[in-house]
């Protein structure tokens, strides 16, 4: 028994996988509408009962059931555990789409319908590739067990008192988060970590009301004293001006470059996508990546005052507001960062703007190459694609890696997955290419062989 037995059963199952992914996505699983989440929980344990899981529901305080299964084959051997949700994001703007988002269709190489990316698909490439091991070998290699929720794409609410209710069952040496997506040239990228967010509104009020704008020789702007204050927090090139607030964060590691080298970003066409001039890093994609990566940023979301409609208002406004993200590096703490801007702010006597933090935050985290997860992963994307991996030692975006890495202890990734950059995730028109499907299921057969 090898390796390339199992990819080429799994090969050989991508048509009927595609046909299941078909009836999934059909089910309308909007959980921000609350649509389909019996129906959909009992068809995902229907999933992973076919591929030999024991598998069961569960639900807590009132919310959609949490599909669990296991396969456990050896109590020694090492336990892989893989998260995907069951819930999609709502489907409007519904005129922009194609065709019916819950009528599956495949075109032009394409497989459309929403939540085949996010993150439908790379469930149902999963099971292909235990059920490859299965044909080949009777069993894989590994325990394996899959949790897979329903609130995801409403930020989890219920899944965190399931998860302290049945810690022992989400017990493992590594876990898979959702899929990973594929470069445009179609090699998987892996992201070990996520940066965090911290987001907060500064809010500036001068005055109890507005005023006629004659009054301004006497009476203080909001507008200009916000940005005063927001000039004091980020330099031109991006540099965040707060005293200590890159003490602690994470820089590269030697191994990390030598994986960012070999990158396949294609920096030209990011530049026409964005339609932008120029992107700071410059035209190396390796500089643009590296750069991407390790930077804690400061942005400005949404800035308003006073009138902006059409024609004239003399007016001096009363209030102003801003919306900042800070996304940090591992190694930084939401709690510390937030510490070091309102004493920033204090130290800077700007005691008449008011931080009002949000709850939507994400703490960042990472693991490192060396964990078995990342180098089963690594060495799985070889095995499957004959080719390096793309691998960032995290993601620019945030995403759940410190729920499991800090909080479950189990180290975790983005996993085996079958999007690519241009799925469409919460957009109209979602899509996986038929070769990332193929490729993603490939990954995840040889990654469970590796581990
Ligand atoms: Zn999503």
């Amino acid at each position: 028994m090898s390796v390339s037995e199992v990819l080429d059963k799994v090969d050989s199952g991508v048509e009927a996988s595609l046909e299941i992914l078909k009836a999934y996505c059909r089910l309308p699983s909007v959980s921000a509408e609350r649509r389909a989440q019996p129906e959909t929980a009992a068809f995902v344990r229907g999933l992973l009962a076919d591929a030999g899981f024991e598998a069961r529901e569960y639900t807590a305080d009132g919310g959609p059931p949490v599909v669990f299964g296991q396969r456990m084959l050896d109590e020694k051997r090492p336990t892989l555990l893989m998260y995907q949700h069951y819930d999609v994001q709502p489907v409007d703007p519904l005129d922009e789409w194609r065709h019916d988002p819950f009528d599956p269709v495949v075109e032009d190489g394409r497989f459309l319908a929403r939540g085949c990316g996010d993150t439908k698909g790379n469930l149902i490439a999963q099971l292909l590739a235990v059920k490859a091991w299965q044909q080949v070998a009777g069993n894989p290699p590994i325990n394996l067990k899959f949790v897979v929720e329903g609130e995801e794409e409403v930020g989890s609410p219920h899944f965190p008192a399931f998860v302290r209710d049945h810690r022992d069952l989400l017990r493992a040496d590594g876990a898979t988060i959702e899929g990973g997506d594929h470069m445009t040239d179609g090699r998987p990228k892996m992201e070990l970590g996520c940066k965090g967010i911290l987001y907060v509104d500064l809010v500036c009020r001068t005055a109890k009301v507005d005023q006629h704008s004659s009054y301004a020789a006497i009476t203080p702007n909001p507008a200009w004293r916000l940005i005063e204050c927001l000039e004091t927090l980020r330099a031109p090139n991006g540099r965040i001006r707060i005293p200590r607030w890159y003490e602690g964060a994470r820089g590269p590691t030697p191994e990390e470059l030598r994986y960012l080298r070999k990158t396949s970003l294609r920096v030209q066409d990011l530049k026409e996508y964005f339609g932008v001039r120029s992107l700071r890093g410059g035209s190396d994609p390796y500089r643009v990546v590296r750069t991407l990566v390790y930077s804690p940023t400061c942005t400005i979301c949404g800035i308003v005052s006073g009138y902006i409609a059409e024609g004239t208002k003399t007016v001096n406004p009363a209030v102003a507001r801003v919306k900042l993200d800070f996304r940090l590096v591992p190694g930084m703490r939401i709690e510390a960062q937030l510490q070091k801007l309102l004493d920033h702010l204090r130290d800077r006597g700007f005691d008449d703007v008011e931080v009002v933090p949000h709850k939507e935050q994400l703490q960042p985290s990472a693991i490192s190459l060396k964990e078995r997860v990342a180098r089963a992963a690594i060495e799985g994307a070889r095995d499957a694609c004959g080719t390096d991996p793309e691998v960032w030692p995290w993601s620019a975006g945030a995403s759940a890696n410190g729920f499991f890495n800090d909080e479950l202890g189990v180290p975790s990734l983005s996993g085996p997955g079958v999007s690519y950059d241009g799925s469409n995730y919460h957009a109209p028109n979602e899509n996986i290419r038929l070769t990332d499907f193929r490729l993603g299921a490939r990954h995840a057969a040889a990654m469970i062989g590796r581990f």
